[in-house]
């Protein structure tokens, strides 16, 4: 697709985007905004309510990225920002503990039972990145498998095969990481559990733990297949590693409690973010009691932060997650699946090979006839009618994620004019996308 071929400009967005590209690598502070999948010009938005973001140029757009899940009660809802308000006018951080820290740590508990304690940081990388240690510490164990096409932040032995921008960018290794930080992590093909089990047998009392995504979502949304995370749990306890599952994503949004509240698998650790901060940088790992005693200052395994369980952030994510009750939650599926149905029905009317995936009330779209189970599957879709069918809703006032290896997410602010909206989009975004060429 050529520069002219994208259907409006965006001059206000573009000059900034030009200010940004001079005094930052890419312009951008997160790879994925940058529109490189896609092409053309990321959109600068400056302010969100509801459903709605509004960009610098005064476009408004129905949003299905949702901050990357986090706003799962739609933009500046009220509560929320009362909460933070109050917050914000006894101070910004104290460097001490706090009650709102002990709040959200005891909403968490309490929703998702294999979580008996948990430590809050303030990104889903740290998140991971800190549990993995844990592990280690632990089992006094080295190696850690991963699955190809999940991604669990930028920690440095996770980035292998990593999904997202990694996945969008199709990026090898990443320059940076040392072999020592890489040569620690077994990279496995995603639902297959006989790889497990024979990385497990060549490598006996090595394996510190599993970490996957409980419901991948960085490759596109991929569930675990039938047994899947079941196995993966029974693996490790026949051979003495932890089970490690990343609900940074799911964590808050699959259900009432993520998705373990969806599949009832029991992990050793869990990783959250996202919905957990409602909007601010908040995230957290936990689980056995046991082996969250190893963590300093219980125990001897260090881990640490400046603004972890910063008083607005807990305040937010406490706010959010007292509003996410179930008829909250109800009101997300429901919405997801209607805008599912009105993808599949625009798309099959053209003609369009494509299959929706869902987990729970996240969903996305692949661009190919078969069904997707692992990354190897995700990279076999037609990416570039994912550009023509991105453009065209963009250019209809329907913001996607810019890549179609990445979840859609909904909130229970999508109403009625905002699915509408996505509704009379559609057809032309279909036409689009069975047009487009490679
Ligand atoms: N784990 C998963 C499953 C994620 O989706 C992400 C981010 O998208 C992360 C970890 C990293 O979180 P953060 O971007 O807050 O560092």
């Amino acid at each position: 697709m050529s520069e002219l071929a994208y259907p409006y400009e965006a001059p206000a967005s573009q000059a900034l985007f030009d200010r940004a590209a001079a005094v930052t690598p890419g312009g951008v502070n997160s790879p994925v905004r940058a529109f490189r999948a896609v092409g053309g010009t990321p959109r600068f938005m400056v302010s969100g309510t509801g459903p709605y973001l509004t960009d610098a140029d005064g476009r408004e757009y129905v949003d299905l990225v949702c901050s990357w899940g986090p706003m799962i009660l739609g933009h500046s809802h009220p509560e929320v920002i009362a909460a933070v308000q109050d917050a914000v006018s006894r101070g910004t951080s104290f460097g001490t503990p706090g009650e709102g820290e002990v709040a959200l740590a005891e909403e968490m508990t309490a929703r998702v039972a294999p979580l008996e304690q948990v430590r809050l940081v303030s990104s889903g990388t740290e998140a991971t990145m800190s549990a993995i240690r844990l592990a280690r510490g632990f089992t006094q164990r080295t190696k850690v498998i991963k699955f190809a096409g999940c991604y669990h932040g930028h920690v440095d032995s996770l980035l292998a095969a990593a999904g997202s921008g990694v996945a969008t960018f199709a990026l090898p290794d990443t320059p940076g990481v040392t072999g020592a930080q890489a040569g620690d992590t077994i990279v496995l093909p995603y639902n297959d559990l006989d790889a497990v089990r024979e990385a497990f047998r060549a490598h006996p009392g090595e394996v510190a733990c599993v970490i996957t995504e409980a419901s991948p979502g960085n490759m596109g949304v991929v569930p675990p297949a039938e047994g899947f995370n079941q196995g993966l749990k029974d693996l490790c306890a026949e051979n003495g590693a932890l089970y490690v599952s990343d609900e940074v994503m799911t964590g808050f949004r699959t259900s009432r409690a993520g998705w373990f509240g969806v599949d009832g698998v029991v992990p050793d650790l869990m990783t959250f973010g996202k919905v957990m901060g409602g909007g601010f940088p908040a995230a957290a790992f936990g689980g056995r009691a046991d082996v969250m005693a190893h963590l300093a200052p219980a125990g001897p395994v260090y881990q640490a932060g400046t603004l972890s369980g910063n008083p607005v952030a807990t305040a937010a994510g406490l706010a959010q997650l007292r509003l996410l009750d179930d008829a909250a939650y109800a009101k997300v599926d429901a919405v997801s699946k209607e805008i599912q149905g009105l993808v599949t029905q625009a798309l099959t009317k053209e003609g369009v090979a494509h299959r929706l995936q869902t987990a729970s009330n996240m969903f996305s779209v692949f661009f190919t006839d078969r069904p997707v189970r692992n990354y190897e599957d995700a990279k076999a879709q037609e990416s570039f009618r994912f550009t023509a069918f991105f453009h065209s809703l963009l250019a209809a006032g329907v913001y996607l994620p810019p890549s179609s290896f990445e979840s859609w997410f909904v909130s229970t602010a999508h109403d009625e004019r905002a699915v509408q909206r996505i509704a009379d989009a559609l057809p032309a975004a279909a036409r689009a996308a069975a047009e487009a060429t490679a």
